[in-house]
């Protein structure tokens, strides 16, 4: 460390947490633990089952903070942590359901259950967006470098080895693939140098964005050894790391009382204090995830380190297509400090009929929830798609000569020049994804398309 850092240090006495957050154990449920989760078992059998069939196609953990501390039991199904978690059967499409109940209900043998399942997982679009084959570096000897996308200038994203699974699961998750086992479709680097030469080779990038699964799923120790080189002077132009996380809602014990979270309020302090800025990117989706004691102290507790926490997340039916849900959870974001940062279409894979809002009604939630909250809370941009060429931001749905228009703009593109030049799309009130819209104003494509292609036809074929 270096010895100013030492020094600032000594002079700070770090945050004192809260007593009563020692020894809370973390619990953790499955598809297979479904009948050992007490409040399930006052549910009808027949709902029981509907979540034994769609767990077997789609991802499902969950513990019993959520289950204890989040969910309104008398509420079900409509609770919106309760959507966001358990399965249902809406989940799958009616065939795709059907299918599986069928073999489940006869005790079809595994090798055919696990068929079946297999077919299923592949019709719903594992692969969104070209997320392997477009966003992978290679190093000087042309190897892929697993474990880090490099997508837009500025910002590296990595995936550690370590933190590729979360403390629940969500049941929108859009990385649902890597999670049922896929290996074909994990992405994740297991050793720091990886990380580490990259970035010494590619000083325009100014931000480093770890993501997973959840990187706070990590130990401590594993953390600090991606973390505490970066302090080092050949990292001078790594101003910014964020840490995507959904731990502040799904396990907030994590920065309280789990064992090594006083270790890790420490490391995040010496990071800050030795000159970089940490954001913990918070996942939220509902204010009721900010509601409880332990949340509350934990967010606490990373402010007290001199991170900030910036929140994002997906706009998805049943859980938060609601303009009040959304007011009422950036008003109590900023009264605890944290940053309205995205609202994010939600992207086109896994149990997307179930949660598709279209973007015409995405952006009246957005502007409506937006009208009723204070600058502070404005800084919240969207309703924002990541699609391959780029994160595309509807602005608003307007007529120009006589035509009616989404007015779209990108926020982040695979150039930079194409952030913030206006453009058109025709409006079309069922439309949920950027590829389901098309040009407006007689224009033939969108006017980065053709660069577009040629940067993938570039890449795919390097
Ligand atoms: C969103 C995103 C980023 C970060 O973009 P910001 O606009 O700086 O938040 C970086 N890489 C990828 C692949 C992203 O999707």
């Amino acid at each position: 460390m270096p010895q100013q850092t030492q020094k600032v240090m000594q002079q700070w006495p770090l945050h004192v947490l809260d007593g009563g957050y020692e020894n809370v154990p973390f619990k953790v449920f499955t598809q297979r633990d479904l009948d050992r989760i007490a409040p399930l078992q006052k549910l009808p059998e027949a709902m029981r089952f509907e979540m034994k069939v769609v767990s077997s196609v789609l991802p499902f953990r969950v513990n019993q903070y959520v289950i204890d501390e989040l969910i309104d039991w008398s509420n079900i199904p409509a609770d919106p942590i309760f959507q966001l978690t358990f399965p249902q059967r809406g989940m799958l499409a009616p065939a795709h359901y059907d299918r599986i109940a069928a073999l489940l209900r006869d005790g079809a043998d595994k090798a055919t259950l696990n068929a079946a399942i297999g077919e299923v997982r592949l019709a719903l679009n594992p692969h969104p967006a070209d997320q392997m084959e477009m966003n992978m570096p290679r190093d000087a000897a042309g190897n892929r470098l697993d474990g880090i996308q490099h997508k837009y200038r500025e910002t590296v994203l990595f995936f550690p080895s370590q933190g590729q699974t979360c403390h629940a699961y969500c049941t929108f998750c859009f990385r649902w693939a890597q999670f049922v086992g896929d290996k074909t479709l994990r992405i994740a680097a297991s050793e720091a140098s990886t990380l580490h030469d990259y970035l010494k080779a590619h000083t325009e990038v100014t931000d480093l964005l770890f993501t997973g699964g959840d990187p706070m799923v990590m130990k401590t120790k594993h953390l600090k050894a991606y973390l505490e080189p970066l302090l080092e002077p050949a990292f001078d132009h790594i101003q910014t790391i964020r840490i995507g996380t959904k731990a502040l809602t799904f396990w907030p014990h994590r920065f309280l009382g789990a064992e090594d979270a006083g270790e890790l309020i420490e490391l995040l302090t010496r990071m800050v204090r030795a000159g970089k800025h940490v954001a913990v990117m918070a996942h939220y989706n509902h204010w009721k995830e900010l509601d409880t004691d332990a949340a509350r102290e934990a967010i606490r507790s990373i402010r007290s380190t001199g991170a900030q926490i910036r929140a994002q997340g997906p706009l998805i039916a049943h859980i938060n297509d609601d303009p009040d849900v959304w007011a009422k959870m950036w008003k109590m974001q900023v009264k605890l400090g944290i940053i309205p940062y995205y609202m994010f279409v939600e992207r086109d894979t896994g149990a997307r009929g179930y949660f598709e809002v279209p973007l015409a009604r995405a952006w009246e939630i957005y502007r409506q929830a937006i009208q009723r909250v204070s600058g502070l809370a404005r800084t919240a941009r969207g309703p924002s798609m990541s699609a391959s060429p780029g994160k595309v931001e509807v602005q608003g749905v307007t007529e120009i000569n006589g035509e009616k228009v989404f007015v779209l703009r990108f926020i982040q593109g695979r150039n930079p020049d194409w952030v913030q030049r206006p453009f058109f799309a025709k409006y079309d009130d069922t439309a949920g994804w950027l590829d389901h819209l098309e040009p407006a104003l007689g224009e033939a494509e969108f006017f980065y398309e053709a660069e577009y292609r040629a940067l993938r036809d570039d890449k795919l074929a390097g």
